[in-house]
């Protein structure tokens, strides 16, 4: 039986791809994350939503259903390091007050739409950094038991940050309107002790990761953004209390001290990463610690401020700061720091996430290989999932994307894939999807 699938010409030979059973994938071009040069004729043979051989040599067993994307290149399914996906989305009506005209539930739901418009992108694993009430673990949890679609997700739970500083969400309320000041339960902490408890109690309710406030921030207000916000002892506090429960610390600076305090305390990644000088370069190379630039939230609050849809001081922030991270991706670029792909999607729309390899390239002065590699392996490595995603390699999870232009002459061809396939079963561009299998 051969079914003609879509118009531009997807073949589908036997049945389409269904969890548990094996199928193979023929790729006219596969790009395997690793930034080895690409593989002409390539075949991808997988079972039980994981791949099993790869290679242009593979031989497939008679009878086994293919897919032919002969006329495709094919690539690991892409990773986002830096999203908030229960969140509106920065700009949309109602967007400042949502904190307190929304509940949780509200905040999983929009979650859902965001989680399925993020996979269809061609993002099959995002790290979310900061969500309130916990909607970020139901929505995680929801995927994994495939209730709803959406990439895998690794989740911070609550940022931790200091009162009154950028992950403070109460800030400019009125005393008391948010019910309780927030404690460390909501993830303000104030000191090694506080800090502890924070880091406990988001992992006690299902955090992956810990997200932290290191300087001010962009879009909070009240606070500079270049301004270390948390001490040498508190960033220590939190890098020791999550390594007691094996979790990592993603540190969101912007400022020049901050991002160095965090990287010495031994933060696995600092988030954004503005305003970089040379030392902040070298202690980021002599620790082996990420950067994540997330340059399309730097691209669309100046974008924003300039349409006086944010306004004031946010604004003010917004100006100041955009070129200051087009000259740090290129110091960071151009010395060989480590580098994750990182977006801060509900800065800009859920779904534009593949904007961000453009602005790699664009603003930082990669290679489109490099930018592929940055959103695939390394961003794998830096959530610590590197045995099970971000390259196409046998044992790896079939997260795979494909896209008819050619994204190493058009790094652009990412920003719109044709087809996705998330653990084995096509989730964009073939079959009617269905259910998608978690990690
Ligand atoms: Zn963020």
């Amino acid at each position: 039986m051969r079914q003609l699938l879509w118009a531009w010409g997807l073949l589908v030979v036997g049945a389409g791809s269904v969890a548990g059973q094996t199928v193979a994938i023929r790729a006219g071009r596969l790009i395997d994350g690793t930034g080895a040069a690409p593989v002409r004729n390539a075949v991808i043979l997988v079972a039980d939503g994981r791949i099993t051989a790869v290679g242009p040599d593979v031989r497939v067993p008679a009878g086994t259903p293919m897919i032919d994307l002969s006329a495709f290149t094919v690539l690991p399914g892409l990773i986002d390091a830096h999203v908030h996906m229960t969140g509106p989305v920065l700009g949309e009506p109602g967007w400042e007050n949502a904190l307190v005209r929304e509940a949780p539930a509200d905040a999983a739901l929009r979650g859902a739409d965001h989680a399925r418009r993020t996979l269809e992108a061609g993002f099959t694993t995002v790290r979310n950094v900061g969500a309130s009430g916990f909607a970020d673990v139901a929505l995680r949890d929801a995927i994994n038991a495939g209730r709803v679609p959406g990439p895998r997700m690794l989740v911070a739970a609550h940022s931790l940050g200091i009162t009154g500083g950028h992950c403070d969400l109460s800030n400019g309320f009125v005393p008391h309107v948010l019910g309780e000041d927030p404690g460390p339960e909501r993830g303000m902490a104030d000191g090694p002790d506080a800090i502890r408890a924070a880091v406990r109690y988001q992992v006690k309710h299902g955090a992956d990761v810990i997200k932290i406030c290191a300087t001010g921030g962009v879009l909070s207000e009240g606070d500079s953004v270049g301004v270390q916000q948390y001490m040498a002892d508190e960033l220590a506090a939190v890098v020791e209390a999550a390594r007691m429960v094996e979790r990592r610390v993603a540190a969101h600076a912007h400022g020049t001290a901050g991002i160095k305090a965090a990287v010495r305390a031994g933060v696995h990644s600092i988030e954004h990463g503005s305003i970089l000088d040379d030392e902040a370069v070298a202690l980021m190379k002599e620790h082996g610690t990420y950067l994540v630039p997330t340059l399309t939230a730097g691209e669309a609050v100046e974008r924003l401020a300039q349409r006086g849809i944010i306004t004031g001081e946010r604004a003010d922030k917004a100006l100041a700061v955009a070129p200051k991270m087009r000259e740090s991706i290129r110091m960071a670029v151009t010395a060989g720091v480590k580098i994750a792909l990182g977006t801060d999607a509900g800065v800009m729309a859920h779904g534009t996430n593949g904007h961000e390899l453009t602005l790699m390239v664009e603003w930082g002065g990669m290679t489109p290989m490099q930018a592929i590699v940055v959103g695939t392996s390394a961003a794998a490595d830096l959530l610590g999932w590197s045995g099970h995603i971000g390259t196409v390699a046998p044992g790896r999870y079939a997260d795979l994307v494909a896209v008819r232009r050619d994204p190493l002459a058009d790094i652009t061809a990412l920003e719109s894939v044709d087809w996705v396939m998330k653990g084995g079963e096509v989730v964009k561009g073939g079959p009617a999807g269905g259910r998608t299998g978690g990690p």
